[in-house]
């Protein structure tokens, strides 16, 4: 006896070929769509990943995929953060299109994909080609103060250094820095007060004295005095620890 088939008197019709379930697969499919578009995150064209290659070319202005490569050896990033005493600065690009979109967005909206995005392009942008043993122990993200986690809900540093973490296969070093006091955000301020931060604005765990090699994570450096401040917080204690500064972008003067 011949078995009972949906569709068709000669044989048995693979269901990929069957009508019915190509109309309703097709359906389903321009429901998912409608609900997670496959569009660039930033220029919403059809794209397979978060980022189309067009502005992923746009993004990564710096082009570091050399072991050696070092922005703060760059003449114009050196004289723009005189004071940053980073054993090695990277970033991804500069800080204009449609990377500070990709940063405006993933600071202003809870939406992980931009940080998951904005890790995955610093990874390969800038520490994908280095040796394992080159890499800093430890990432430690910039914090931010606990009144303002509390009115945003998330701090977009560290959950941008947890993607990373995760696909560079460093640890996230966490709550090992802790910001005291609440700063206004540097948008609102002129340049002078940029460049001028209160003392001891950040307070270091012990833990930081027993490394010898960290990298500290910020979405965005423009002055550079945040990440100063921080740096020489480390530094008091432990005045022999190698700090790289890992950024998404560098926004530099008449940019
Ligand atoms: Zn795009």
């Amino acid at each position: 006896m011949q078995p009972i088939r949906l569709i068709g008197h000669k044989g048995y019709v693979p269901l990929k070929q069957n009508p019915l379930f190509s109309h309703i697969r097709k359906r389903m499919q321009s429901t998912v769509d409608k609900l997670i578009p496959n569009q660039c995150l930033l220029c919403s064209v059809h794209s397979e990943t978060l980022i189309c290659s067009i502005c992923e070319t746009e993004l990564s202005s710096f082009k570091l995929t050399h072991q050696g490569a070092n922005l703060s050896l760059r003449p114009d990033i050196a004289k723009a953060l005189p004071k940053l005493q980073a054993y090695k600065l990277l970033a991804i690009g500069s800080h204009k299109w449609p990377l500070d979109y990709l940063i405006s967005t993933l600071k202003y909206r809870d939406k992980p994909c931009y940080a998951s995005a904005a890790a995955q392009l610093f990874y390969k942008n800038c520490i994908q080609h280095r040796t394992p043993e080159t890499l800093p122990q430890f990432i430690v993200a910039i914090p931010i103060h606990f009144f303002k986690l509390w009115l945003r809900g998330f701090n977009q540093s560290a959950r941008t250094a947890k993607f990373l973490g995760d696909i560079s296969e460093i640890p996230v070093l966490e709550g090992a820095v802790k910001k005291r006091k609440f700063t206004r955000p540097q948008v609102t301020k002129n340049a002078t007060a940029r460049r001028t931060l209160e003392p001891d604005l950040f307070s270091v765990s012990e833990r930081l004295k027993e490394l010898h090699h960290i990298a500290v994570f910020d979405d965005v450096i423009t002055t550079g005095a945040t990440v100063s401040a921080l740096c020489r917080a480390i530094f008091k204690i432990n005045p022999n620890i190698r700090i790289e500064v890992w950024c998404l972008s560098i926004s530099l003067p008449h940019q």
